[in-house]
């Protein structure tokens, strides 16, 4: 049956992908040795390092997310090596079970679910590591789950405060080019990406952002690796060529991406992203439906998970949406299955594509028989729709 009109894509990634960025996907497939690839290579390479924040290495790998993640700990760390790892949700779940696959032995700060990583936990547990066996603290920034942000500023505080030598690994595959993020100032060693969220690309292509004391760890890491190895990635990275066939079709949408990020400017993204934010809470809140998160310090900017009322299914709520209006939620992950639904407001999004999604929740909650109450929409038009408020939302 035809469909008319966009579908609206608001699970948390992957995100819709601009016009823009699909016209420079299309370009003619290069040769990837060809003296004209090398500056593709070099202008996505050094486009990235700007949008990590960082001087260092940025690697570029064609896979998921799911494969930075293991590139992160294959190159770092050794077989047994105890890394401390706070279960934030779904994904920082994920990472740990594949730690536990590749043979380390995770050490696991559990929370509820509904919050950010704890720092005073992360620096109690390390005190108490008088024989520096951790060699690695892996934290989520944003938990793609739960709609919970850490603080990582405050991790890498708590890492020093209790003079640890272990490596700071992030996964920011749901915050890059979303949420403010400095690898180098913040003193990450790893910082993890994906292309599919903020970076507005389609799935495909990950990265590793690398300082040099995790370069150093890769030189005695002993875990096997071959083709996520940084070693011969870096090496042919210099002239901007990759030791394999690189995914030359998403490196021209990547260079694009790059450039739109800062044709617009960081710090406008990422404040356009916590207005969204702030505005998709408004109405959630007078719906009278519960934010998951439940520390309005770690509310993502980048998507919102919501509670179902007791008794009724968010599956049955997303699937009458996507049948009868054409939008796609995210839906709840691992223990969070059918009792929460999520909201994705990140990458190339503007305020009347978030008003049409807050529109096809308000209908779907009425045609699912949802009890709520009615103004959620209206609610959020009034926050939008007011220029002082948006002032105000942007300097937070
Ligand atoms: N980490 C986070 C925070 C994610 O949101 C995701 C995917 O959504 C992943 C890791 C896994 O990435 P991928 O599915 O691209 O392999």
């Amino acid at each position: 049956m035809r469909r008319p009109g966009r579908h609206f894509l608001q699970i948390p990634g992957p995100s819709t992908v601009p016009d823009r960025i699909l016209r420079a996907i299309d370009n003619p497939t290069m040769d990837h040795r060809s003296p004209e690839f090398g500056d593709l290579g070099r202008r996505a390479l050094d486009g990235m390092k700007t949008i990590f924040g960082t001087e260092s290495d940025v690697i570029i790998y064609p896979a998921s997310g799911t494969g930075a993640w293991e590139a992160a700990l294959v190159n770092t760390l050794s077989p047994g090596d105890r890394v401390l790892m706070c279960e934030t949700g779904q994904f920082a779940w994920l990472w740990q079970r594949l730690a536990n696959r590749l043979g380390l032995t995770p050490e696991i700060i559990e929370t509820d679910w509904r919050q950010a990583a704890d720092a005073d936990a992360i620096e109690a547990r390390l005190r108490a590591d008088t024989g520096h066996e951790i060699r690695a603290v892996c934290v989520v920034h944003n938990e793609t789950s739960t709609g919970c942000t850490s603080d990582i500023p405050a991790v890498r505080a708590a890492i020093d405060a209790a003079n640890h030598p272990a490596l700071l690994l992030v996964d920011t595959i749901s915050s890059l080019g979303s949420v403010d993020y400095r690898h180098d100032e913040w003193g990450v060693d790893v910082t993890v990406g994906g292309s599919q969220k903020g970076l507005m690309l389609p799935p495909g292509l990950s990265f590793n952002a690398v300082s040099g004391k995790a370069l150093a760890a890769s030189q005695t890491a002993a875990l096997p690796r071959s083709f996520w190895d940084w070693g011969e990635m870096i090496a042919a990275n210099k002239t901007g060529y990759f030791p394999y066939t690189p995914a030359t079709n998403m490196l021209y949408g990547l260079v694009e991406a790059i450039d739109m990020l800062h044709e617009e400017g960081l710090e406008a993204v990422f404040a356009r992203h916590r207005r969204h934010a702030a505005a998709t809470r408004l109405a959630v809140e007078t719906w009278g439906l519960e934010v998951l998160c439940r520390m309005p310090e770690h509310y993502s900017p980048v998507l919102t998970a919501v509670m179902m009322p007791e008794g009724h299914s968010a599956d049955a709520l997303r699937g009458i949406i996507h049948s009868q209006l054409n939008m796609s939620l995210g839906n709840g992950l691992g223990r969070l299955q059918d009792r929460v639904f999520r909201i994705g407001h990140l990458g190339d999004f503007n305020d009347l594509m978030l008003l049409g999604t807050l529109s096809g929740i308000e209908m779907g909650l009425v045609r699912a028989g949802v009890p709520h109450r009615k103004g959620g929409v209206q609610a959020a038009i009034d926050l939008l729709a007011d220029g002082a408020a948006q002032a105000t939302t942007r300097a937070a």
